[in-house]
């Protein structure tokens, strides 16, 4: 209530100034923060219909600080200016003022912090341009991240995620929560993130030791006089879709309960009531944001992550807005928000498009950090990982085609990790050979640039057998489906239809029991159906590790490169015939 008198002081403060200065009739009027139709009318001796007929106004409710008003010069011609008397507003007229806030949104941009026109990324110096411009237009602005922003690509990963945070930092961003690729560097590295952060990253449903909170709960922010409370909300999915050690020792709790108490808690205390959370609407998902929506009342509006879905005007689910900007920036989400009092009276959300995102020029300050980055992890690409007397084979016409060493090395170093029973990647996502000599991490990168992850699933050796004959469907063409393979032992008959070309799998040197289970690490790409695996598509991922980059670098660090060589995993029926025929002789 204090700050509700100080401002309202300030705003009469405003008035008063505004109107003195301003000419009576035929004039401009620029609209300041908590300013209404009604009384910027009443102060000229107009009505609201006059000014909003004169100045083309579509929506009554929305006037915006900054915007300006011409006001007609009619009924009132012979009054000098606005008496101030009447001009000045008594206070309980003002508690109850229309104000228009606006809630710019990012989520699951999984490090794609720069440009990337093919792909579809804004990139943050020009998503930075976007919030300064909507800052112009609306100064009651606030600018949240609903999750997944730290991890994913080399310029957040070299550096675990602080150019992610000095980022954010410089573009002014109110509140974070914690998705769970945020704990991709530990959970112990997110809290040094949290503390180099200048906003809060919140969570209220995870607990460490003892039922202590992790991260903040929730944080109240102003702004145009409305006080808004923010709640964090992460996904309990964080425990196996992070690398299970990274949670060690937190618990997530139940959602819907703990956005139950985080209402109970705020709702007294302020006038909005946003949850910030990475649950997602994930049918898959047990505990999703359409569900809080439902089950939880007293939420104005909850901005997701997590499922990287489009909703271009948002989802409304009983009296709870949910809003959702899809994935890598390639949106920017934007709420406006009409508030009087306590109440919401309109919530608009929408989507600025990447075609309309790149337009704009490239924010300076963001601009420099970029490029700061990039000159650090150039130094540290350079890096040496392991000197290697032998080349690693990675060109596109041989991983697309048959077995070489790299793509060995690579699947090898995937079971060593996971301690699956089999692994599995493509072809088309080994993009370069490394040459004899030092290996750097660069060179590791190049070869893995995607940023894939590495998942393992549990498929039926059925599901196996379907996999392997999409995979070698095309041989002895180029197909970037085309399938390395660690922990089993591959013979194809090319001459076969396809789809009955696989006619041999041994595992351990035992033959594939199509009713088995298997436990098979492969890359998130591959375990969502990519390249056309789609018979992996539902098959619920059990766990989920670094990045393959990540995990070969570890590998060839411990072991070196040459335990991988070319040896007849994957063979054809004719290469195999030969070799017995030699044994023979
Ligand atoms: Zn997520």
């Amino acid at each position: 209530m204090k700050n509700r008198k100080i401002l309202i002081f300030v705003l009469t403060f405003v008035l008063v100034i505004s109107t003195t200065v301003m000419p009576a009739f035929g004039a401009f009027y620029t609209v300041q923060s908590g300013d209404v139709l009604w009384e910027i009318a009443e102060r000229y001796g107009v009505t609201i219909d006059e000014i909003v007929d004169f100045n083309e106004i579509e929506d009554r409710n929305l006037i915006f600080p900054g915007q300006k008003l011409e006001i007609p010069d009619n009924l009132t011609s012979d009054v000098e200016g606005p008496d101030l008397d009447v001009v000045t507003p008594m206070p309980d007229d003002l508690v109850d003022e229309e104000v228009m806030i606006s809630i710019v949104h990012t989520n699951d941009t999984h490090g794609r912090i720069v440009e990337d026109g093919y792909a579809g990324n804004i990139g943050f110096a020009k998503i930075a341009t976007l919030i300064e411009n909507k800052r112009a237009e609306n100064p009651n602005t606030l600018v949240l991240d609903a999750g997944d922003a730290l991890h994913g690509q080399t310029i957040a990963q070299l550096n675990e995620g602080e150019s992610v945070v000095k980022i954010f930092n410089e573009i002014g961003y109110d509140a974070m929560t914690a998705g769970n690729h945020d704990f991709n560097y530990g959970k112990e590295r997110l809290l040094e993130l949290s503390e180099m952060a200048e906003f809060p990253i919140l969570a209220a449903n995870i607990y460490a030791d003892s039922y202590e909170n992790f991260l903040p709960e929730y944080v109240i922010k102003e702004v145009g006089g409305v006080k808004v409370g923010i709640f964090g909300l992460a996904t309990p999915e964080t425990k196996f879709k992070s690398h299970p050690k990274n949670t060690e020792g937190l618990e997530f709790f139940d959602s819907v309960i703990i956005a139950k108490l985080m209402v109970a808690e705020l709702e007294n205390q302020v006038d909005v009531v946003v949850a910030l959370s990475h649950l997602g609407m994930d049918q898959s998902s047990t505990e999703r944001s359409d569900l809080i929506a439902e089950y939880v009342d007293g939420i104005d509006l909850i901005v997701d992550g997590h499922s990287h879905t489009v909703l271009e005007e948002g989802m409304m689910v009983g009296d709870t807005m949910i809003v959702q900007a899809g994935e890598y920036d390639k949106f920017l989400g934007v709420v406006d928000m009409v508030v009087e009092g306590s109440n919401v009276k309109s919530i608009t959300p929408s989507l600025i498009p990447q075609e309309e995102g790149i337009a704009v020029e490239p924010h300076s300050g963001v601009t420099e950090i970029i490029e700061e980055v990039q000159e650090e992890n150039n130094l540290i690409t350079e890096e040496v990982v392991v000197s290697s007397d032998i080349k690693l084979e990675g060109s596109r016409e041989f991983v697309r085609t048959g077995e070489t060493n790299l793509g060995n090395l690579i699947t090898d170093a995937m079971v060593d990790f996971t301690g699956a029973d089999l692994a599995l990647t493509n072809g088309g996502g080994i993009r370069a050979s490394i040459e004899a000599g030092e290996i750097t991490v660069g060179d590791v990168i190049t070869v893995l640039p995607f940023g894939n992850y590495v998942v393992t699933i549990d498929v039926t050796g059925a599901e196996l057998l379907e996999a392997l004959e999409h995979g070698y469907s095309a041989y002895p063409e180029s197909l970037g489906a085309f399938p390395h393979i660690s922990g089993m032992n591959v013979v194809i008959d090319p001459d076969q239809e396809v789809g009955s070309r696989v006619v041999e799998v041994t595992v351990d040197g035992e033959e594939l029991d199509p009713e088995a289970t298997y436990s098979l690490a492969t890359n998130d790409f591959l375990a969502a159906g990519g390249d056309d695996y789609t018979m992996f598509g539902d098959n619920e991922i059990t766990a989920l590790y670094p990045g393959l980059d990540e995990i070969l670098i570890e590998y060839i660090k411990e072991y070196g490169t040459e335990g991988s060589p070319v040896e007849g995993r994957i063979q054809t029926i004719d290469e195999v015939s030969y070799l017995s025929l030699n044994l023979v002789a």
